[in-house]
């Protein structure tokens, strides 16, 4: 693209790349202030786009989890391959490579993370089931489950100017894997990033049509047509997220709004963490990156900086070094240290947010009128060298902890001990993320405890994991991203969570036969099948309910005390008669809890090779009747839950198994967990 001549954004709505009506306002290169793109979505249709992505999204619902995860890996997959145009383009937007790297490659974790997880953890099948079967009577005739299912309207992100490709991917990466289309509204100012890896992904005909739409411009009406069926996600200031959560649509048809604003997040230097500890040393490495990085402009950036009163001194210090060597300058030159911030009005903004923060500190590095910058042109680019202010008397501040800079700014604030350092950190009133560097356990402890109900996250520093940590400002696909309060009240990410909030938690009660009929899972009370050993189906015959019931062995002293010679076990309970009555619960010797589960296993399994692969482990094991000498065991295995493995010649099937004594009283329960081939013979 030639930055000189900007060319006019489009939105992709309805399987077409559609321009607005009007000329459209002009977005420029945070660095050198040259015309990028013209952006304006007017004339679009946008009930119309709604009513398409509601449309398509039977095409999503109709693929498996697992397939929808393979969609999210070749996506990722595909995107890389390009990621150096992006990388191009992401300079205009006053990133530095590395910026670029936390929002390009950091967007394609997301969805790697996202695919691995939906592999790993949720089963190939187009519901959930969550939680246990609700027994609701007595003879078990009627029953309850909770299924989820994706919700059949459409996801819209509106998203903000700092992360143009994450912001997009973190949101988009659960929802598809939802089952649920979505429509992309990005901030206008860095949208031109957003639109070449929409352009991207729609290339790749990997989505079903319908599953992504795009909006470059402003969302006119859109957001007074959704309904109870959609989700509407919204990451930017806010001001604009109250005026959208309570928008009437929103509002009257109990729209599922996640928001994510802002947020003042602190980090502590624990009280044992004086200058010259690593800990010390760590917190203010920790810092100058979360000043710098993106210019600050992070949601996650650490913009309250609490340090015990005798090291302020010492940390102030600290960080005017650290920072002075962060030069600013033209993204894409070798020897700038922070890229500018995403625009001039950007820039005005933090100026104005930095003149109220001065309320409560005095400025002691830095100077923000002032800029220096090692290439580029100081009035061309948004640039903007990091301030450090000092606030003496945290307790009474209100600026401090009230206004965020959204820049490379942050306020130094003394505490006196740690109880204040962790009521200064609620005085955020709800935060994304926090961090305490300490090396001492009982401060960690205390400041968690304190800490955690105002957190979205808390990251724990310290010497032995400088060098994994992930750092302060990182949020992570498999951790919750989102904050209670100020923060916005919303949790993104956060795994499996994440994708939960795209469908529709529904209680489902009747009788096992008609439950296990809707979830695909054999449930106690439900049909059951046996003709040949299970062990001997292969996927394309074995089904939910088929069962063996065993033959039955009788478990003697003998046995018992093999065993116990055998694997070393000689706990007294099953060698010493006396020790075992003395203890309230056993009546005399038992036999080993593993002994049980192996005993079963010679009674369940058909030895022959076959389609039964391997065992990979057991779930949910418990050993509910103590087992004497003397005891007769039987065992009742039933297949639960068959998944199988796309792209593999295999699935996993999960068994429910049931020991049972003489009496019939059950003295084990657990799930047996096996990989089966998908034909025999292979
Ligand atoms: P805004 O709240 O103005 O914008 C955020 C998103 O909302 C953008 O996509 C914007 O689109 C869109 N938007 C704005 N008005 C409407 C509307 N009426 N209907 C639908 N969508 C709308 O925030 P900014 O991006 O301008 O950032 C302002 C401040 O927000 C920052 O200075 C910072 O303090 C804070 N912020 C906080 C973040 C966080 O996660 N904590 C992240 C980013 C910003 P458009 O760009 O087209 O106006």
């Amino acid at each position: 693209m030639n930055a000189q001549t900007p060319y006019a954004l489009k939105s992709y709505i309805c399987g077409d790349w559609k321009a607005g009506a009007r000329d459209g306002v002009l977005l420029r290169d945070a660095g050198t202030g040259a015309p990028v793109a013209t952006i304006d979505a007017s004339g679009i249709d946008m009930a119309e786009a709604l009513a398409y992505g509601r449309a398509s999204g039977a095409a999503l619902r109709a693929m498996t989890f697992h397939q929808r995860a393979e969609m999210l890996k070749a996506l990722g997959k595909a995107l890389s391959a390009q990621k150096d145009a992006f990388h191009a383009l992401s300079l205009a937007t006053g990133a530095t490579p590395r910026d670029g790297m936390v929002d390009i490659e950091g967007g394609f974790h997301t969805l790697f993370s996202y695919s691995s997880q939906g592999r790993r953890e949720l089963p190939n099948t187009r519901l959930l089931v969550e939680g246990p079967v609700e027994g609701l009577s007595k003879d078990g005739s009627f029953s309850a489950q909770h299924i989820l299912t994706p919700l059949q309207g459409v996801a819209v992100h509106v998203n903000a100017f700092n992360f143009p490709v994450w912001g997009m991917l973190e949101k988009l990466a659960p929802t598809l894997l939802a089952g649920m289309p979505a429509i992309i509204k990005p901030a206008s100012q860095t949208a031109y990033l957003t639109e070449l890896v929409v352009r991207a992904i729609i290339e790749t005909g990997l989505l079903p049509a319908g599953a992504l739409q795009l909006i470059c411009g402003s969302t006119g009406d859109l957001l007074d047509h959704v309904t109870g069926q959609d989700v509407v996600t919204f990451t930017g200031s806010a001001s604009t997220g109250r005026m959208l959560r309570t928008s009437k649509a929103i509002v009257e048809n109990s729209v599922r709004f996640t928001m994510e604003a802002d947020s003042l997040n602190a980090s502590v230097l624990g009280p044992d963490a004086v200058a010259g500890t690593p800990e010390f040393d760590l917190f203010v490495k920790e810092v100058t990156r979360e000043m710098t990085v993106k210019a600050g402009q992070k949601c996650t950036a650490i913009r309250r900086v609490l340090v015990p009163r005798a090291q302020a001194d010492a940390v102030i210090a600290a960080l005017g070094a650290a920072l002075g060597k962060m030069n600013a300058g033209l993204p894409g030159d070798a020897a700038t240290r922070m890229g500018a911030l995403a625009s001039h009005a950007q820039r005005d903004e933090v100026r104005a947010r930095i003149r109220d923060l001065q309320a409560d500190g005095e400025i002691v590095v830095g100077d923000p009128d002032a800029v220096s910058v090692s290439s580029g042109d100081p009035d061309d680019g948004a640039f903007l060298n990091p301030v450090v202010l000092y606030c003496d008397k945290p307790l009474s501040a209100k600026a401090a902890h009230d206004v965020e800079a959204f820049g490379p700014v942050s306020t130094v604030m003394a505490y006196d001990d740690l109880d204040e350092a962790i009521a200064l950190t609620q005085r955020g009133k709800g935060s994304l993320a926090a961090s305490v560097f300490t090396n001492a356990p009982e401060v960690a402890e205390a400041a968690v405890l304190g800490m955690a109900p105002f957190h979205g996250r808390i990251l724990l520093g310290n010497r032995a994991s400088a060098k994994t940590s992930t750092g302060h400002g990182a949020p992570l696909p498999n951790l919750v991203h989102g904050g209670p309060g100020r923060a916005g009240g919303g949790e993104e990410m956060g795994g499996i969570r994440g994708v939960k909030h795209f469908m529709q938690r529904t209680a489902v009660q009747g009788t096992p036969a008609l439950l296990s009929a809707v979830t695909g899972r054999w449930i106690e009370g439900a049909p059951t099948r046996a003709d040949i050993h299970p062990f001997r189906k292969s996927l394309e015959t074995l089904q939910v309910g088929d069962q063996i019931v065993t033959a039955t062995r009788e478990v003697t002293l003998d046995d018992i005390e093999h065993f116990a010679s055998f694997t070393g076990d000689t706990f007294y309970a099953h060698m010493d008669e006396d020790a075992a009555r003395a203890n309230p619960f056993f009546d005399g010797r038992v036999a080993h809890g593993y002994l049980i589960v192996s005993f079963a296993a010679g009674l369940f399994v058909q030895p022959d090779p076959g389609p039964v692969l391997a065992n990979y482990g057991v779930d949910n094991l418990r050993f509910l009747t103590p087992v004497n000498p003397g005891d007769v065991l039987g065992v009742r295995l039933t297949c639960k839950e068959i998944n199988p493995r796309e792209n593999a010649e295999h699935g996993e099937v999960r068994w429910d198994c049931q020991v049972t004594n003489q009496d019939g009283a059950v003295v084990a329960q657990y799930d047996v967990l096996t990989m089966v081939a998908k034909t025999w013979p292979q």
